[in-house]
């Protein structure tokens, strides 16, 4: 398989707009190149899958860790397992850090989709200061750290890397930048090191390829672009442009 391309739609794309979206979108890539995953907010999860016309796994943005119970607005990784959800991205930066969620609760949230059957796309990175304090490795090597038991029984799951002072605000780590953060993911993987890792922060079509082609960078979340189906169409083909360079998966 190739490289991942995967579209977190945030808080964004009600059920009509997700339909106008999957209208549009026909991206030209060879089969197999490219994995095309999208998550959009719960309530589209449905309009998305009927109306996507290419091959696409679709998950959600986020999950409770208990299966049920009185936790007014939050969703059960079972029930979205039961909504045809496949993927879930666990301990986004915005979880980690505008909804207070620490390590502990993400690899709870980890735990969780693997029981359901999900596949958990875990996000992890450093803020600015961390990393300007020269704390990179070690932010790194403790929230993987934190989620490696949770997953350890899963039959896939991802790690995404997204520095978070590139999320959102135009910021991008150069290939290099991301090379070495993930080589240092990929290190505290341990037995799992051969899990895809993907990079986000202000991916864009013009970035997309070198980003991908960087060793160690298995693909993509994009946040902003990934709203737009002909530039998210444009990054997807970027994905399948893109070399593949990864010790561990491909020796
Ligand atoms: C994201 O939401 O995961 C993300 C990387 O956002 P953006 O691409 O907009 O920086």
């Amino acid at each position: 398989m190739g490289k991942v391309v995967a579209g977190n739609w945030k808080m964004h794309h009600g059920p009509v707009a997700a339909a106008a979206f999957f209208s549009r979108f026909k991206p030209r890539f060879a089969p197999d190149s490219v994995e095309i995953l999208f998550f959009p907010p719960d309530l589209s999860l449905a309009a998305s899958m009927e109306t996507a016309a290419v091959p696409a796994g679709f998950g959600v943005q986020n999950i409770h860790s208990a299966k049920e119970g009185a936790f007014t607005g939050e969703t059960s990784a079972e029930m979205a397992r039961g909504a045809g959800a496949r993927f879930a991205l666990i301990g986004h930066s915005e979880r980690r850090h505008v909804f207070g969620e620490g390590d502990a609760e993400v690899s709870a949230k980890a735990g969780a989709a693997v029981r359901a059957g999900l596949i958990p796309v875990v996000c992890v990175g450093e803020l600015l200061g961390e990393r300007r304090a020269g704390h990179l490795e070690q932010v790194l090597r403790r929230q993987v750290g934190a989620i490696v038991e949770a997953v350890a029984a899963a039959s896939r799951f991802m790690v995404a890397y997204e520095p978070v002072w590139a999320i959102g605000t135009g910021e991008t780590a150069t290939p290099g930048d991301a090379a070495e953060a993930h080589a240092i993911v990929r290190s505290a993987l341990g037995e799992l090191a051969s899990a895809p890792i993907l990079y986000g922060g202000s991916v864009k079509p013009g970035n997309a390829r070198s980003l991908m082609s960087a060793p160690d960078v298995d693909g993509v979340l994009v946040g902003g672009a990934s709203l737009d189906p002909d530039v998210f169409g444009r990054i997807v083909e970027a994905g399948a442009a893109a070399e593949s360079v990864n010790p561990v998966r491909e020796p």
